[in-house]
């Protein structure tokens, strides 16, 4: 959005203002695609370090709830998976919020304007992969590719799954993500493609970006935003006070600024400049179970990996050429969106609200969310091993949780409690998602690799099934929704649908927190499309379209 603004034939004057640093490494350990599941643990400065409350529904465990720290945000440290999420759920935006600028005709022109898709990465693929290029852009300044060599067991793991019955899906970007796709990613030539490549890089001098610099409040006279303050110094605003600082950090500032629940403030001792029960109220995430099986055989090359051996002499040949197993190595990461049958028949979805139960019917929309033969976390599994790894998500989250204060002290991080998994909706579509893993590995073709569970309950009932889940899940980092958009009167809203915080003047909120739900879908397209929805809205109304 700052980038847009900046770039806009008016160039107005824009401040970015980052508490972590601008991050200059490009070394090829650090950006290329084959180590993106490890970077966030790898490079401890770029990442927040965050975990949840203890989850009393999850047996008491913190999870980690890691978050981007430097110019470019959580783009620094995620997977690069790029899934833009079902026309369904964009329609339902645009419905809940009433205004079109949220629909899918709406987002996929922006979509494509941010895209530069090179619609020729994956040749020897169109059997698994194929994207379409009437839903794509191509010179836009967001990098995405599909990778150019499949690991070895990815097709053979999607054949599986079209033989266990579910479909394939070539395109999971098209607004009908349904079936398994292959994920594409952030990236060109396997090497990660971050917000500052796409945005930040080459800047106009009109934008100033000011690293290293925590905002601890915004500064208000009366009912109107007029600046931030940051590392003591006050940055006074001409027109607007725009927070992006993610769904966890947004809502800790406003509440540090007085915009927040009374009784909440009165306990800090901060001064209320408005009362706004809904600040930090309906936190969502897609809450994760995981599955790992020992193979019998060399299904895939995986255990190569952990050779330090191997990777030395792979990383020499990816850094000087870009290819080798490194080129393909955690680069094709399939991604399967699906529905549960019958979902009509099941109590957990008629108890919800006619409007859920519509959406959630859309064609578009899906229950549930898989990855197969991705990476494997599990510390148990011995090195060297030949595994399958199975991820199994909620796609829509119903449990809605809090962020809020742990002190008036911007340092503190602030207490958060997705409370994961708390609504009997999505523990139902948990427990069936992950059976239907657990039915999937039983199918002919992949039974025969399986030597045993090392991670998985110990039988498909529901109360096994359950057991490994409050054992085990994390989340995926896709916080969202803690300062939701809404229509005026709506008490669960914190901005209307121009991304204006509703009961005060000249400040925005215009990042994750404002979905109005969590959308099916990892979340960083739908960070960069709200950036540039805010961004549009914003150039119409000051007229930046004209110098
Ligand atoms: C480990 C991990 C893996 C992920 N994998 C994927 C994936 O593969 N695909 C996908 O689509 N999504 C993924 N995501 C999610 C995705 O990256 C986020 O949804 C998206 O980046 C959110 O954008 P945002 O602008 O809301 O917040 P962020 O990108 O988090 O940006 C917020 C920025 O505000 C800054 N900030 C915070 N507080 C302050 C303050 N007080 N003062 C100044 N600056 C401040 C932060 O340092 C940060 O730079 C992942 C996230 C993580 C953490």
């Amino acid at each position: 959005m700052a980038a847009s603004l900046a770039n806009s034939p008016a160039a107005p004057t824009v401040l970015l203002i980052e508490a972590g640093a601008k991050d200059e490494d490009q070394s090829i350990n650090k950006i290329m695609i084959a180590n993106r599941f490890a970077t966030w643990m790898t490079h401890p400065a770029l990442n927040w370090g965050y975990k949840t409350v203890p989850q009393q529904n999850l047996a008491g465990r913190q999870i980690d709830y890691s978050r981007g720290r430097g110019v470019g945000g959580s783009s620094l440290i995620n997977f690069s998976c790029w899934t833009v999420g079902p026309q369904g759920d964009y329609d339902e935006w645009a419905r809940m919020v009433d205004d079109d600028s949220f629909d899918w005709k709406n987002i996929q022109r922006r979509l494509k304007a941010l895209e530069s898709f090179d619609l020729d990465s994956c040749p020897d693929y169109i059997r698994y992969a194929k994207a379409v290029a009437d839903h794509h852009g191509t010179n836009g300044p967001v990098h995405i590719e599909l990778p150019a060599v499949f690991e070895r067991h990815m097709p053979a793991l999607a054949d599986a799954v079209e033989e266990f019955g579910l479909s394939t899906n070539l395109d999971t970007n098209s607004g009908n993500p349904i079936g398994l796709s292959m994920c594409p990613s952030t990236s060109r030539g396997a090497k990660r493609w971050t917000c500052t490549d796409a945005f930040l890089r080459d800047h106009p001098s009109n934008l100033t970006i000011l690293p290293s610099t925590v905002a601890s409040r915004v500064l208000f006279d009366a009912q109107r935003a007029v600046g931030i303050e940051a590392n003591g110094k006050h940055y006074l605003a001409s027109r607007e006070v725009i927070l992006s600082a993610g769904a966890i950090d947004t809502p800790k500032l406003l509440k540090l600024s007085g915009v927040g629940d009374k009784s909440e403030l009165d306990t800090h001792n901060i001064k209320v400049v408005h009362h706004a029960p809904a600040v930090g109220r309906n936190l969502q995430d897609h809450a994760m179970a995981a599955l790992v099986w020992e193979q019998n055989n060399h299904y895939n090359d995986r255990s190569l990996f952990e050779s330090e051996e191997y990777m030395k002499t792979a990383t020499d040949e990816f850094a000087k050429q870009g290819t080798g197993p490194l080129a393909s190595y955690n680069c094709s990461q399939n991604i399967g969106y699906f529905k549960l049958p019958n979902i009509e028949s099941i109590p957990e979805f008629q108890a919800l609200s006619k409007d859920k139960q519509a959406h959630l019917q859309q064609p578009t929309v899906p229950h549930y969310e898989m990855l197969l033969g991705g990476p494997n976390y599990h510390p148990m599994m011995a090195k060297n091993l030949p595994y399958l790894s199975a991820m199994v998500f909620t796609a829509h989250s119903l449990s809605k949780g809090t962020v809020k204060l742990a002190s008036a002290d911007v340092n503190d991080p602030a207490l958060c409690d997705p409370e994961l998994l708390t609504h009997p909706y999505d523990k139902k579509v948990i427990i069936e998602a992950t059976r239907t893993a657990l039915q999937l590995v039983k199918t002919p073709s992949m039974a025969s690799t399986i030597k045993e569970m090392t991670l998985g309950p110990k039988s498909d009932s529901d109360d096994d099934i359950w057991a490994h889940i409050c054992n085990t899940t994390g989340t995926s980092w896709h916080m969202s929704c803690t300062c939701a958009m809404g229509k005026k009167g709506d008490e669960n809203a914190v901005v209307d649908s121009e991304f204006k915080v509703i009961g005060l003047k000249g400040l925005r909120v215009v990042d994750m927190s404002v979905t109005p739900f969590l959308i099916a879908a990892h979340t960083q397209a739908c960070a960069y499309l709200i950036g540039a929805t805010a961004a549009e809205k914003m150039i119409a109304e000051y007229g930046f379209d004209r110098k």
